[in-house]
């Protein structure tokens, strides 16, 4: 009984946990939930719930002003924060995955998973964290039970195939170009790896990164769960 309980865990069949939270760590029914949400009490995995926020969230391709946007000045956006983050969380101990969701639905948008090489560093780093603010707005992070991510992420998305769109439930991993990932990651760049097509323009570094006191906090987008595709895992 024990043994078939473990082989089910996480899965469809298991009745009890819920597998989008297993595997994925998000899940869109959130707290309501009627599978079991095992939040881990200690891992080397942390998310940051829905931290980047894209330039053209309102209507893609568009900013907040109505006015186009790039590729190239979204990907050097996103390219900006990342570098940011990536060097605020280094100081915390060696990152081994650093994923950014490109995601729609509200449970994924800009979701950040970082994973430290031990469970130590990632408790250091959720401590240092919570109470604090990111561009105006509180960081939300927790342990996650994500580890395995390549188990989390859309290979349909790395093969620019999904066609669930921003509303697929596995992740779909913004990605930096070859430039960035090189400065960061140096030589223990992971194999398998796939680059923006898009040129890299670095700029400089945002002081976005706040202790506390009053801020005005941006709402996010809340967006429709009515295109949210249910699929089997
Ligand atoms: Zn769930
Ligand atoms: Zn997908």
């Amino acid at each position: 009984m024990a043994e078939h309980l473990a082989s089910i865990f996480g899965t469809e069949k298991d009745r009890v946990n819920c597998p989008f939270y297993f595997k994925i760590g998000a899940c869109r029914h959130g707290d309501r939930c009627s599978r079991l949400h095992n939040r881990p009490t200690i891992s080397p995995t942390l998310l940051l719930s829905n931290m980047y926020q894209r330039p053209d969230m309102i209507t893609p391709g568009v900013d907040a002003q109505g006015q186009p946007i790039s590729a190239e000045t979204l990907q050097s956006h996103f390219e900006d924060f990342f570098e940011d983050i990536f060097e605020e969380l280094s100081k915390f101990g060696e990152i081994e995955t650093l994923n950014v969701c490109d995601n729609l639905a509200d449970h994924m948008i800009g979701n950040v998973y970082v994973q430290f090489r031990e469970e130590d560093q990632a408790a250091a780093a959720l401590g240092a964290l919570q109470g604090r603010f990111y561009s105006g707005r509180p960081i939300i992070a927790d342990f996650s039970p994500v580890t395995d991510f390549r188990e989390a992420t859309c290979r349909q998305f790395e093969e620019e195939s999904c066609n669930r769109g921003g509303y697929c439930n596995f992740m779909h991993v913004k990605m930096i170009g070859r430039e960035l990932r090189r400065k960061l990651f140096g030589k223990s760049e992971p194999p398998n790896v796939v680059y923006a097509r898009s040129t890299l323009v670095i700029v400089s570094i945002r002081k976005d990164w706040a202790s506390g006191g009053v801020h005005r906090i941006v709402p996010l987008r809340y967006l429709s769960s009515d295109q949210y595709n249910e699929k089997q895992i």
